[in-house]
């Protein structure tokens, strides 16, 4: 349970890292979290021990994964943790709008994952519909109003620089109003025939031409 000033952007938080995510995405960089059934390094109430010492010392805790919204108990873990006085903020690659719906109410950011376009979802995280899965959290995260991210990472052999227009695009038509674009910078990826992601497909010009249609609502990190 690291701190952190970059996982919730503006707060000093603590990030709770959660076992398990159905999807195998090609460039994960988190390998060791992927299996739910692989025990954890702390338990519930030794997390909650140690945030009780942080109270005052914190801003925010970020749940994270893995995939969080896998977590039955998710929403009575935020719960207890915003008794405590912290904001919450959630990473997710949408993967379970029921329990994303769930937790919502109880969440002050969201940091989510959106990888491509609905219909390009299954070349990259080996299951059936996970691209509808993902919109459909997406567009339940756009109307709820919570303060969000969504982020784009982009690897030089998922991706061409069309799709990637494509997908900023109908982003910006779905209503996301902070969009962060970041070049996979994995040093472990769970695909090992993947290599380190090239940038120099992101070119000046790609991006300029991204920039002029979204650049209000567009954070760059390449
Ligand atoms: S959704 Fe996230 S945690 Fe799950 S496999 Fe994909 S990159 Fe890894």
């Amino acid at each position: 349970m690291p701190l952190t000033t970059i996982d919730y952007p503006g707060e000093l938080a603590a990030v709770v890292f959660c076992q398990g995510c159905p999807w195998r995405c090609r460039y994960c960089h988190n390998p060791e979290l992927l299996d739910r059934s692989r025990p954890t390094s702390l338990d519930w109430e030794a997390v909650m021990a140690l945030l009780r010492r942080r109270v005052g010392l914190l801003d925010a805790v970020v749940f994270s994964g893995g995939e969080p919204t896998l977590q039955r108990g998710l929403a009575k873990a935020m719960a207890e943790v915003r008794r405590l006085g912290f904001k919450i903020g959630l990473h997710s690659a949408g993967c379970y709008p029921a329990r994303l719906a769930e937790v919502l109410p109880l969440v002050d950011w969201v940091g989510m994952d959106v990888k491509a376009l609905p219909g390009d979802y299954p070349r990259l995280t080996g299951v059936p519909g996970s691209g509808e899965r993902a919109w459909k959290s997406l567009q339940m995260l756009l109307t709820s109003k919570v303060s969000h991210e969504v982020r784009v990472t982009v690897h030089d052999q998922l991706m061409t620089a069309q799709k990637l227009k494509a997908l900023i695009g109908k982003l910006a038509v779905a209503g996301a109003r902070s969009i962060a674009l970041q070049v996979c910078r994995a040093r472990q990826m769970l695909d090992p025939s993947l290599g380190p992601a090239g940038a120099d497909w992101v070119t000046p010009e790609l991006l300029d031409s991204i920039v002029r249609s979204y650049g209000q609502q567009l954070v760059l990190r390449v």
